[in-house]
């Protein structure tokens, strides 16, 4: 709404528009006060009223404010607006979700006047606005080059199954994103040594998506780069550790639990495959035609043979404990004897 002519000014006066409020003032000749359009006081006589578009140009002509609506201080939408951006502000700076009772009363509102208001304004609740931010927050710490344990705790998780399953939703590559390869996302990874060469994994803002097996360390990153094709691969440095550690201990004691957040990337055929292959016990195979049977689909052998092949998560997803049907240990994408060294590793303890 424009306030460009007389008649819509005096009509905004009359009607006590608050939302006129700042757009500009009116002076009333026989008091000398000027006032904002929304001020409750009494409506003057119209032949007494003159325009101004600021309270300096109201002062200048010799008006002193209104002490009512004081169109010199900050307006009731202003203070709102202020005070929506200081609870804003505070739902930043907080480690956990703060309480919509606390919100309201820090800046001496009703929760229910303040929730409203707060949805207005920012467009979602102060609840979207809070799981919104510790989520920004995350990927913000990831940036930084941290390792993917660290910055589930510094997000303010409580835990990092907590994490993976809240953030599933909200973080995840959409199906479109991993058909095309990973694109436009950033996996940060590190580089460890254990008992069957050298490792790489990788990981997501959502857990480990890849831990690939090698021999030469310095080709292992252009293993994962060739998984996903249009993902920016960055190094994670040294805030790594913790992830690594947690990977070797896992693959050196195969009878320890996996306590990784993982973000397992695949179809949804491969995901039912990969699903059948974590039941498998460490110092327990299948055949890939039983694998093929437990899908429902025991015609699918080739394919089950190709989802195991496709597995991103060596070890974690134990695509090893996958053999022939006459016992062989038969093909694996990080090399037959590793394969069969982990099988062996595996009985031995088992
Ligand atoms: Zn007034």
């Amino acid at each position: 709404m424009m306030y460009d002519s007389d008649e819509r000014r005096w009509h905004a006066v009359a009607n006590r528009e608050k939302a006129a409020d700042g757009s500009f003032y009116y002076g009333v000749i026989t008091t000398g006060v000027f006032c904002r359009p929304g001020c409750s006081s009494r409506l003057p006589n119209r032949a007494n009223v003159e325009y101004f578009a600021s309270c300096k140009e109201a002062q200048s002509a010799g008006y002193r404010a209104c002490r009512k609506c004081n169109p010199t201080g900050n307006s009731k939408n202003e203070q709102n607006e202020q005070k929506i951006i200081q609870a804003c502000r505070d739902i930043e700076q907080s480690d956990r979700p703060p309480k919509l009772k606390d919100l309201a009363d820090a800046v001496g509102m009703s929760p229910y006047h303040f929730h409203r208001l707060f949805t207005n304004l920012v467009g979602v609740t102060p609840k979207k606005y809070a799981s919104g931010h510790q989520a920004r927050r995350f990927k913000d710490s990831l940036k930084a080059s941290e390792s993917i344990t660290d910055a589930i705790y510094n997000a303010g998780f409580s835990s990092s199954s907590g994490v993976y399953s809240r953030n599933r939703d909200r973080l995840a590559m959409k199906p479109g994103d991993y058909r095309a390869g990973g694109a436009g996302i950033t996996l940060h990874y590190g580089l460890a040594e254990c008992e069957f060469g050298w490792l790489i994994v990788a990981a997501t803002d959502r857990g480990v998506c890849a831990i690939e097996f090698g021999d030469d360390p310095a080709l292992l990153p252009q293993q994962v780069q060739d998984r996903f094709p249009g993902a920016h691969l960055q190094h994670a440095g040294s805030d790594f550790v913790r992830l690594l550690r947690e990977v070797v201990r896992l693959i050196n004691t195969p009878h320890s639990s996996c306590t990784l957040p993982l973000d397992i990337q695949g179809t949804a055929f491969q995901q039912q495959v990969w699903d059948v292959l974590r039941q498998i016990k460490p110092g327990e195979t299948l055949s890939y035609t039983e694998v093929a049977r437990r899908i429902g689909n025991p015609k699918a052998v080739r394919a089950v043979a190709s989802a195991c092949a496709a597995n991103k998560l060596a070890v974690v997803i134990p695509c090893h404990r996958v053999i022939s049907k006459d016992g062989r240990p038969g093909g694996y994408r990080w090399g037959a004897e590793r394969k069969r060294r982990l099988l062996d590793q595996e009985r031995e303890e088992a």
